[in-house]
């Protein structure tokens, strides 16, 4: 048997997260067209014949991280690569871009094996790009394999598999085998009605914004939740609840919707918005609304 773990790394947004829920079948990190979606360490645990894959999403490593969300964000993913046995690097075009560099010399201090994923192969156009890339990185002499895949479209995935589980050690699982995350229930609650307010709205908000639980009650048919949507300043509130409520209704419905499918029972959901000024920058707020490592 083979067990370890993998950590998916990579720019924010080249589809670390989707890729981890495509492997998994399931969804456990949540996935947006913005960049900095995942705020958190996420384990997605695979147990098969072949032995145990455990998967480590973060948050994507960037550039500029001036905030204090931002440099906990760099933190939590640099840190999610220690302790690990195989990197997978994920990349989303043909091509390398400056905040690739972060990766790429994060990387090279973990000194493991490395797999460069080229993700959304069913965006690149041509094979005209693609193989002069292949050739690049493979001089790099960085990459123990480079796998091309489509997260998405699920393309490929069972090879990348199949390399992933030949670079892990010999060993029994780390996790009961049916076990497939570390998080509990409530930490997925807070994450889908973030997801669906992340769908819902634009510019900065979605940035300035954090979900938290404050009460998770269930019985045998009925789940009650009250949720607080923590917001920086008084228009965002405004924006979040929108003309007559409508945006917050529309979150409400929409987050039900979904945890009743995950929870497999009714769901009671309960959504407030309260201000907390300057939440996102302020080290001592994060590690009360639940970012600490
Ligand atoms: P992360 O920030 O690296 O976790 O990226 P996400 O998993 O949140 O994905 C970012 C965006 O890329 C989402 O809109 C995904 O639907 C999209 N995406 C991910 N994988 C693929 C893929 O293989 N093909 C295409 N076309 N889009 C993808
Ligand atoms: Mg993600």
């Amino acid at each position: 048997m083979k067990s370890g773990y993998v950590a998916l790394v990579g720019r924010p947004n080249v589809g670390k997260s989707t890729l981890l829920n495509h492997l998994l079948g399931q969804k456990l990190s949540i996935v947006s067209r913005r960049p900095q979606t995942t705020r958190h360490r996420i384990l997605g645990i695979k147990t098969d014949g072949r032995g145990q894959v455990i998967y480590v999403d973060t948050p994507g490593i960037h550039g500029g991280a001036r905030r204090a969300m931002n440099r906990y964000l760099n933190r939590t993913a640099i840190s999610s690569l220690l302790g690990v046995d195989v990197i997978l690097w994920l990349v989303d075009r043909a091509g390398w871009l400056p905040d690739d560099e972060l990766v790429m010399a994060r990387i090279k201090e973990a000194k493991l094996p490395v797999i460069l994923v080229i993700n959304k192969v069913d965006r690149i156009e041509g094979k005209d790009t693609l193989l002069p890339f292949l050739a690049e990185a493979n001089a790099t002499g960085l990459f123990s394999e480079i796998v091309p895949i489509s997260a998405l479209k699920g393309i490929n995935l069972a090879v990348l598999e199949e390399r992933v589980l030949a670079l892990l050690p010999e060993g029994e699982p780390i996790y009961p085998e049916d076990q497939i995350s570390d998080r509990p229930e409530r930490f997925f609650v807070a994450e889908i009605i973030r997801e669906k307010l992340f769908n819902r709205l634009t510019q900065e908000v979605p940035h300035a914004l954090t979900v938290q639980i404050e009460q998770y009650r269930e019985s045998p048919t009925l789940v009650r939740i009250h949720a607080v949507i923590w917001v920086e300043r008084e228009g965002q509130k405004a924006i979040v609840i929108g003309k007559g409520g409508e945006v917050l209704k529309r979150v409400g419905e929409a987050s039900r919707r979904e945890l009743e499918r995950m929870l497999e029972r009714r769901v009671y959901l309960e959504l407030w918005t309260k201000v907390k000024h300057g939440w996102s920058d302020n080290e001592r707020a994060l590690q009360g609304l639940g970012y600490a490592e």
